[in-house]
């Protein structure tokens, strides 16, 4: 028997700040009937990211802002459970972008068939999917990383941070220094992860803590964080250093501007480049991507951690947890069968 209802999560007011649990409700709904095209994927893996913060603010942006009263998305694989659309069966498991729900309905061509027999089923979310591919293309391509590269990266236990950090590693950088909010992170980073130096930012200013991790300074910046790791990053690059500016999570719940990076000046004589990007204008270097990756994970030479939330009634927990840094690698949401 199909189900007849689902519970998602609707966005009811903008957050000022951090957000609180009044700015959200899960409500119940009717699932549609199934159009032509259409799939119900049974959804059993729900991404959380930072970028959802982001489109919880009625701002222009690269993505629309949620609308109040709707559901959510994000990141989502699940199992199909009923089909009108041809090249989809039930039991099929597919990616898709309308998660924070139990059940989808959308239209087979905004699903991608994922193989549970190739990598666990989260790891299309993490390390195989949109935060890998975010790390692996903004390393290699928006920082222009070549071998004997110092390369330094913020948000390093994090899911896109570690693996930015292995994949330095085994590119062949001179040295990988990361930075995370905890000493269990530091010390995974150095002793599981093959990173050269790291350091807890919390346990003082970034830029001394950075200057004693890389003595010889660097020259590539994954910047996950902003703010006052920017400042210290551009102060510790050298000539023609490059920076990937993939994410500023310090500023996203701030309710004032940050004042760093008060450095920017440097960058014009240092000849720095510094290069935002969105990990969607790269979907193109999927294939080579997944290759790539897939085998390192296959021949054990890159490792990842997940941190589980069971139950969608758990999934602002989750989102508010991995803001404040309570996740090792890719935060999801399992929702049991
Ligand atoms: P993570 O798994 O890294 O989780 C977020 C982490 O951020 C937390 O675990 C926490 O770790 C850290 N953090 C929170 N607040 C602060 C702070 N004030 N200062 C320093 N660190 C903080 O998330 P993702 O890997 O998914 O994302 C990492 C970054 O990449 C984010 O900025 C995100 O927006 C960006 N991103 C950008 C994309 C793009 O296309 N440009 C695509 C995907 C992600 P800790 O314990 O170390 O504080």
């Amino acid at each position: 028997m199909l189900p007849t209802t689902s519970r998602e999560w609707h966005l009811l007011a903008r957050p000022k700040g951090w957000p609180k649990p009044e700015d959200f409700a899960l409500r119940e709904v009717e699932i549609p009937e199934l159009g032509p095209g259409q799939i119900l994927v049974r959804n059993l893996f729900l991404s959380v990211d930072p970028a959802m913060r982001g489109r919880m603010n009625d701002v222009k942006s690269y993505t629309p802002p949620f609308k109040l009263n709707e559901p959510m998305e994000g990141g989502a694989v699940g199992r199909v459970v009923a089909s009108e659309a041809d090249g989809f069966a039930e039991g099929d498991h597919v990616l898709h972008w309308l998660g924070w729900r139990e059940y989808t309905v959308l239209d087979a061509r905004g699903a991608t068939r994922v193989d549970p027999d190739a990598a666990p089923l989260s790891a299309y979310l993490g390390v195989l999917g949109m935060t890998g591919l975010t790390a692996w293309a903004g390393l290699l391509d928006v920082a222009s990383f070549k071998p004997g590269d110092a390369v330094f990266v913020s948000g390093a236990a994090g899911a896109v941070g570690n693996q930015v950090g292995q994949i330095a590693r085994l590119k062949g950088a001179s040295r990988v220094i990361g930075s995370a909010g905890s000493a269990e992170k530091v010390k995974l980073l150095v002793e599981e992860y093959g990173f050269d130096a790291a350091f807890n930012y919390k346990d003082g200013p970034v830029a001394e803590q950075l200057a004693k991790a890389a003595p010889d300074g660097i020259d590539v910046y994954f910047d996950n964080v902003g703010g006052e790791h920017l400042e210290a990053a551009i102060g510790a690059l050298h000539t023609h250093g490059r920076v990937a500016m993939c994410g500023a999570i310090a500023q996203y719940n701030a309710t004032e501007p940050t004042p760093a990076p008060r450095n920017l000046a440097l960058s014009i004589g240092k000849r720095l480049r510094l290069q935002g990007f969105i990990v969607i204008d790269h979907f193109g270097k999927r294939d080579e991507f997944f290759a790539e990756v897939g085998g390192w994970l296959r021949d054990g030479k890159l490792k990842y951690r997940e941190t589980f939330v069971e139950g969608i009634e758990h999934n602002l927990d989750a989102l508010l947890g991995m803001l404040r840094g309570e996740n090792t690698g890719k935060m999801v949401v399992a929702l049991p069968e």
